[in-house]
């Protein structure tokens, strides 16, 4: 036997050393079956084998990090995020600064998400800035990916006062093309567009619009997805080539045919359950005071904004709440029509909406796909290497031989309950933990 010497997670760190994790379960995302008595060897920050306890052969030297009783998944993967709005109390663009980017991007972290792709709302350098100081070394939290600035229809891009003026809004499909070569030449992650008409207030995207948008996304290697809202538009976006939807259609449940198409051509879908969820009540919800999601909230959210976030679920209008939960049970019926069918469901619940906050509702996106009918098996695989694969990610979102060593040490096992995704012990990104106790700190402080 070669020697094994136990470790501190800063022996661990050490560039070039070999760690061998030891853990009760390990899931790995893929929807393989998980391991038990697991072992894992992480080196330069990948994952260099998994195998049983006592089979995976460790090189000389190499460090050992016991997680007996533990459970270790992959770390979370969201597909659809704003980051930059929220500071404190306060949502609007005037906190979109560098700080506040990144504390999202901590927050999330610390919940366990491991990547963000930014959906569109990115005005000028800070996302790109960002993204190119993680790449190297100079800024952390969950990786960023952006969409840089999407496009809609006047006055028909995203919803929230704080974003307007942000979105390109156009009329023509050369307008179209070419704000998809100006977003290539930023070499953003994946071109967003909006078809909707806000309620009436706006056109459409129109198709031969969109469509050109998409073609000239493709044409360039980029995905190309689409907030959507009526099912006929879903349907023809389908048809004209979309690589995913950042919501389920809303204004009635998806029909045989339209879940088919998706099937049929691979499109991905976002469920995007949790902010609509949150609108069905006039009261606390139930989950809110789960302990997993309250420590994890109470150790990186500021006081005063948890409370706040609960004293509006009471000051709701009771018929507003029901009419919502109309129509998340609409959602909830079209994820388990495209779960049974196969569909490939991935995570992206609008996280960074005001008090949508990031790392928490991707927590409760997760506990809602299983609510909808998905076994907490899919649910993990959709908010990981699903995820990962769509963001082109493919050696992230899952633990196997030669990808990142991106993994939660939980207390529990969330195949049992998924819940316990919460119950986060350690974040570990590349083979190294996450300094969670600095994150609790920053993180909690009030804005002046
Ligand atoms: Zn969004």
């Amino acid at each position: 036997m070669l020697a094994v010497t136990s470790t501190s997670a800063q022996q661990a760190s050490l560039p070039g050393a070999a760690t061998l994790f030891e853990a009760s379960v390990l899931v790995p995302g893929d929807g393989g079956a998980p391991l038990t008595d697991a072992a894992f060897l992480v080196q330069g920050g990948l994952i260099r084998s998994v195998g049983r306890r006592g089979q995976v052969a460790v090189p000389s030297g190499a460090t050992r990090v016991d997680l007996a009783g533990k459970t270790v998944m992959p770390a979370l993967v969201n597909a659809h995020g704003h980051p930059g709005f929220q500071r404190g109390l306060v949502y609007g663009r005037e906190n979109y600064t560098r700080d506040t980017y990144l504390d999202d991007l901590n927050r999330a972290a610390y919940f366990g998400v491991r990547v963000i792709l930014s959906q569109g709302i990115d005005p000028g350098d800070v996302a790109f800035t960002i993204r190119r100081d993680q790449q190297a070394g100079r800024a952390g939290g969950a990786r960023l990916l952006t969409a840089g600035r999407g496009i809609g229809a006047p006055n028909a891009g995203p919803g929230a006062a704080a974003f307007q003026g942000i979105a390109y809004e156009l009329t023509t499909p050369e307008q179209g093309r070419a704000a998809v070569r100006e977003l290539a030449a930023r070499r953003v992650d994946m071109v967003k567009i909006w078809v909707d008409d806000r309620g009436g207030r706006a056109p459409r995207l129109p198709p031969p619009i969109y469509r050109a948008i998409i073609d000239e996304a493709h044409q360039r290697g980029l995905k190309a997805n689409a907030h959507v809202f009526y099912h006929e538009d879903a349907v023809d976006l389908v048809a004209a080539g979309i690589d995913g939807f950042a919501h389920l259609v809303r204004d009635r449940e998806m029909d045989d045919a339209l879940v088919a198409a998706i099937v049929r051509r691979g499109v991905s879908v976002m469920p995007n359950l949790a902010g609509t969820e949150r609108g069905t009540y006039a009261a606390v919800p139930p989950w809110f005071d789960e302990p997993g999601l309250m420590a994890l909230m109470r150790d990186t959210v500021p006081r005063p904004l948890i409370d706040r976030i609960r004293a509006s679920f009471a000051g709701r209008d009771a018929a507003a709440a029901k009419a919502a939960r109309g129509r998340y049970a609409i959602l909830q019926r079209s994820l388990a029509k495209l779960n049974k069918a196969g569909a490939r469901i991935i995570m992206g619940p609008d996280t960074g909406l005001e008090d949508h906050l990031f790392g928490y509702a991707e927590q409760r996106e997760l506990e809602e796909m299983v609510e909808a009918g998905m076994t907490p098996a899919q649910a993990i695989v959709a908010a990981t290497s699903r995820t990962a694969e769509y963001l082109g990610l493919r050696d992230m979102g899952r633990l196997a031989p030669g990808t990142h060593a991106d993994f939660l040490v939980l207390s529990g096992n969330p195949l049992a309950d998924i819940r316990q995704t919460r119950r986060i012990e350690a974040v570990y990104f590349d083979g190294r933990p996450i300094d969670r106790a600095r994150l609790r700190t920053r993180l909690t402080a009030v804005p002046e």
